[in-house]
């Protein structure tokens, strides 16, 4: 049976390699950490995913927390200044779009139960930092070598797309607050994101961390900006109070919500900035052997919009189904770029709609978004475009299509 290696035991990485096993492969991962390193760890994301990719997680058999982790069931957007004057103010449920809820399973639990999953399948987690020469190793000894190591430095690998990489320098001063003792929405939960144009977002949802049901907070603040002010928060408790503070200021109709927020733990807070990136998905080893890129290595998005995780399982997906269509010819470098392609014409999506968001609004944007504050049906076409970026193209960039749209919704509702 054939072998495959995979660099990096995270979102992408684990189910692509208990897929691969649950199909006959014999399958290695390595890991520069071990679960309990990972679960004793800084929470590394807010993982938010929703419901086509926690499907493909149930149909790969790892959907473990459904009984347990609290759901956001809808997706709830407002933008503007102050609460009686939003801009754009409109909520969807997910049952009314035929999603399932929003899941985030802090990653600290899922990726050591998945670790353990993965070893009783018979695969072999290997603990060791993987370098060039590992990966030489590994290309030589392996009929396919896969490297989803989402932020690592081994991701230099794979050079950067130029042509793809819309950005090329952080465009939010993200923090991350894992919190008890939020008050819940005021109808039902959801992912519930407020913009302050110009200054930042404040996007919450529940969660499932080690002490249990949780809320998530994600402050995003534009550089340079008043949210733009973390560098000095020395501890924990300094951090719960800045996003506090910032809630109070930027966000106040959020603000109820927030009076009694404890940490979940001193490790569930997280500071710091991401630069988009894309990269080309064939990295070329000193030897001339090649090896394949996945999820983060080749579309690395910022967190707003929560694209990353989904796209992680989307391409342990893509990946898991043209591997074993392939049979038993060689992974050539026609067969990774074809594969790699096939998850870029999803994940080019998924990085338009995140950089939509982060870059200044184009006037289509912002009237389609608040199009919605009098129109539910565009509102649903807009939340499945959260869910699959790839449904929002053209039509959500380009004016002429976008009134084309919203000339048939209307025509819909008029029937
Ligand atoms: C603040 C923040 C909030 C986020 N919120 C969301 C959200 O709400 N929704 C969403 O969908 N996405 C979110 N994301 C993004 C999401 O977390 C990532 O896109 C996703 O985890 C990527 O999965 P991956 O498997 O590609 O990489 P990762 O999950 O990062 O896994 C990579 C693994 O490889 C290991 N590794 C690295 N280098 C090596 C090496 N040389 N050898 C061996 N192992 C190595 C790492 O330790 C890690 O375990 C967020 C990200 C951030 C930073």
């Amino acid at each position: 049976m054939r072998t495959i290696t995979i660099i990096g035991a995270g979102q992408a990485g684990l189910q692509l390699g208990i897929g691969l096993l649950k199909n006959g492969y014999t399958v290695n991962i390595v890991s520069n950490r071990t679960a309990e390193d990972i679960a004793k760890g800084r929470v590394p994301s807010s993982q938010s995913m929703y419901g086509m990719a926690i499907d493909i997680e149930r149909d790969f058999g790892l959907s473990f927390w459904d009984d347990e982790c609290p759901a956001a069931n809808g997706l709830y957007v407002r933008v503007g200044f102050e609460a009686d004057a939003f801009m754009v103010d409109w909520k969807v449920n997910w049952k009314d779009v035929n999603l399932t809820p929003v899941q985030a399973v802090d990653q600290r639990i899922k990726m050591p139960r998945w670790m353990a999953e993965f070893e009783a399948l018979g695969g072999h987690l290997i603990y060791q930092e993987a370098g060039i020469e590992d990966l030489e190793f590994y290309a030589d000894s392996s009929d396919l070598v896969i490297v989803a190591s989402g932020k690592g430095d081994i991701n230099k690998l794979f050079p950067r797309d130029d042509e793809r990489s819309e950005i090329d320098r952080p465009q939010r001063k993200i923090a991350l607050t894992y919190v008890h003792g939020m008050l819940p929405e005021t109808d039902h939960s959801s992912i519930n994101i407020s913009i302050r144009p110009g200054i930042g977002e404040y996007i919450n949802f529940p969660g499932l961390t080690h002490s249990g049901p949780c809320d998530i907070i994600n402050l995003e603040g534009v550089p340079g900006g008043p949210m733009d002010c973390w560098d000095d928060v020395k501890t924990p408790q300094e951090h719960l109070q800045r996003a506090v503070d910032l809630i109070h200021e930027f966000f106040p109709w959020e603000a109820y919500r927030c009076k009694n927020l404890t940490l979940t733990d001193d490790l569930g807070i997280l500071a710091g900035s991401v630069t988009p990136t894309v990269r080309k998905a064939i990295g070329v080893l000193p030897s001339g052997r090649t090896v394949l890129g996945m999820a983060d290595v080749l579309a690395l998005n910022d967190p707003m919009t929560g694209q990353g995780s989904n796209n992680a399982s989307k391409c342990a997906h893509v990946y898991l189904a043209a591997i074993i269509k392939h049979q038993d010819r060689a992974f050539d470098d026609e067969w990774k770029h074809d594969t790699s392609e096939q998850f870029w014409s999803y994940a080019g999506s998924a990085a338009k709609l995140v950089n939509s968001f982060i870059l200044p609004p184009t006037d289509n944007l912002l009237r389609v978004v608040t199009a919605g504050n009098d129109n539910q049906a565009l509102v649903e076409t807009l939340a499945k475009g959260f869910d699959d970026p790839r449904t929002l193209a053209p039509w959500f960039y380009d004016a002429d299509k976008t009134e084309k749209l919203l000339k048939s919704l209307a025509l819909a509702k008029a029937s």
